[in-house]
């Protein structure tokens, strides 16, 4: 499957449409979820146009990998949300819920989810 450079996030990475922007630097962007399924649910992406988690891994470099990893560490420690606890997802494929084809995590904290809700949020 070839990437697609119409998903909404390569919009976003293209300025044409608008984001709430947490976190950004030259090879990574976090952004507030617009539909909010925690109090803090920020998505994470890289700049680069890997489709979904299996892409990345195995097409993006050790270092662009580990940076990436690292940088969501260091959004959630500035989002507050390691003390309370909190979820990190990534949807891989269209069966697991992936709505968007370019590479993203979930950082979804700031309240406690329920035991056994899937990825998607509180949707149990
Ligand atoms: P997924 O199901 O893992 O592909 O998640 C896609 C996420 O993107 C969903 O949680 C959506 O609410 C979120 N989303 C879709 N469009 C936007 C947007 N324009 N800005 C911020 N988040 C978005």
């Amino acid at each position: 499957m070839a990437y697609n450079n119409d998903n909404i996030f390569a919009k976003i990475l293209r300025n044409e449409i608008p984001n709430n922007t947490v976190y950004e630097d030259d090879s990574i962007l976090a952004f507030n979820d617009i539909a909010p399924k925690t109090p803090v649910h920020v998505l994470v992406i890289p700049k680069g146009n890997y489709i979904d988690l299996d892409d990345f891994t195995a097409n993006a470099s050790t270092i662009e990998i580990g940076n990436f990893f690292s940088k969501v560490g260091q959004i959630a420690r500035d989002l507050g949300v390691p003390e309370s606890g909190y979820r990190l997802v990534s949807n891989n494929g269209e069966n697991a819920g992936q709505i968007v084809p370019h590479f993203h995590v979930h950082i979804m904290g700031g309240q406690k989810i329920k035991e056994g809700s899937m990825a998607r949020g509180m949707q149990s």
